[in-house]
């Protein structure tokens, strides 16, 4: 049984082939996947596809006016096959989307453009950074226009080929120069290039196919990400002119600093100030890393300031990896700043059981140097 395929667009049997492409164009631009991922619209975007590639081709269209059906296996040996140079289908979509330029470098370019990339920015905590975070996030781009589905045109009007250029996109002057005759050509002022203009504009966005509209998504921030880092969202950016293809959206980590942590790539650094005592004594201290929770840190007896206690894996997550960075902990040996009497007296008995302990004066550079902070340190103490 022969498909009907004048029905399926719409038309009749007499239809021109403006008609039907006219047809296709308008179904095409409400049907398209990237309009309407709507599972029947998407079965219907393929019929009427096939449709007008049959009645597009007037090879085809003469089987199906003689009462068969082209696209029967068989049948379509002598059009020129399905997927041959006789397939229009693919470049009238571009068409549909993009004007009527079809690709070639000269004449009007297509009233409908794609659009641009946009870039956000969105604050993130160090621990948002180190977990991963569902962020919603307001953006302001432009939409495809509802009145109109992007066409521009009010109702079911037409726009018209525009008359400062006759519809070639480009006017032509000719200058005098000292090489003679010079011909120049620059986009038509009326039309902005495109060939025609829309006599009777969209009410809702004046003829451009889109709107701007404010909207909330939600971004999914992996774990690990830093500041600088971007995440991209295909097709959220700016609908282009003539609701042209979405750009994308990049989202643009700002990391905000964190009170304890320094981070410095998977690492995180932190001070730590140990009282003198708890130093040449040892003890153990309770830091609340930002992933694990709070995690005991040994001081050594004998610890010497500027010394760092390293946990392994207690850091930063690598992003897209289950491998973490360190914690530093870069231990401060604090000397109390007064006394009282007693506190005196007990230290000057620890110091006669330390005779042999004396200030001395050492060169520059033969201790250990022990990782960023300690270095600075060093670097004001002048040890
Ligand atoms: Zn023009
Ligand atoms: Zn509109």
């Amino acid at each position: 049984m022969a498909r009907d395929y004048y029905g399926t667009l719409g038309v009749g049997p007499k239809a021109s082939d403006q008609e039907i492409k006219r047809a296709y164009r308008k179904l095409a631009r409400e049907l398209h996947p990237d309009v309407n991922p709507d599972e029947t619209a998407q079965a219907r975007f393929r019929e009427v596809s096939t449709a007008y590639e049959v009645l597009s081709d007037p090879e085809k269209r003469r089987i199906v006016d003689l009462g068969g059906d082209p696209m029967e296996s068989g049948a379509s040996a002598g059009a020129g096959g399905f997927s041959g140079a006789g397939f229009g289908g693919l470049g009238d979509v571009f068409e549909a989307f993009f004007g009527g330029s079809g690709g070639t470098a000269r004449g009007p370019r297509g009233r409908v453009q794609p659009g641009a990339d946009s870039l956000l920015r969105t604050k993130l905590t160090l621990a948002e950074c180190a977990t991963g975070v569902t962020k919603t996030i307001t953006v302001d781009t432009a939409i495809l226009c509802d009145g109109c589905t992007g066409s521009g045109t009010h109702g079911d009007s037409q726009p018209v080929r525009c008359e400062t250029c006759g519809g070639a996109g480009e006017v032509q002057s000719v200058q005098r120069s000292f090489l003679g005759q010079v011909m120049t050509s620059r986009p038509c002022p009326t039309c902005r290039g495109v060939g025609e203009t829309i006599p009777d504009p969209c009410h809702k966005c004046g003829g451009d196919g889109r709107v701007r509209a404010r909207r909330d998504i939600t971004v999914k921030v992996p774990a690990g990400v830093s500041g600088g880092m971007r995440i991209r969202l295909a097709a959220q950016g700016e609908v282009g002119p003539g609701g042209g293809p979405a750009g994308d959206l990049y989202v643009e980590v700002i990391e905000q600093p964190h009170e304890v942590f320094v981070r410095d790539g998977d690492d995180l650094h932190c001070t730590i100030r140990v009282p003198m005592v708890d130093a040449a004594l040892g003890t153990t201290v309770t830091l609340d890393t930002i992933i694990d929770g709070p995690t005991e840190i040994t001081v050594d007896p004998g610890t010497q300031p500027g010394s760092v206690s390293v946990l392994r894996g207690h850091g930063m997550p690598k992003l897209r990896s289950t491998v973490r960075g360190d914690v530093h902990a870069h231990l401060e040996v604090v000397i109390p700043s007064r006394l009282d009497g007693k506190q005196s007296k007990l230290l000057q008995e620890f110091k006669n059981h330390r005779d042999r302990d004396q200030a001395e004066v050492v060169s520059t550079g033969s201790q250990n140097s022990g990782g960023l902070f300690s270095r600075l340190r060093d670097a004001f103490s002048g040890r």
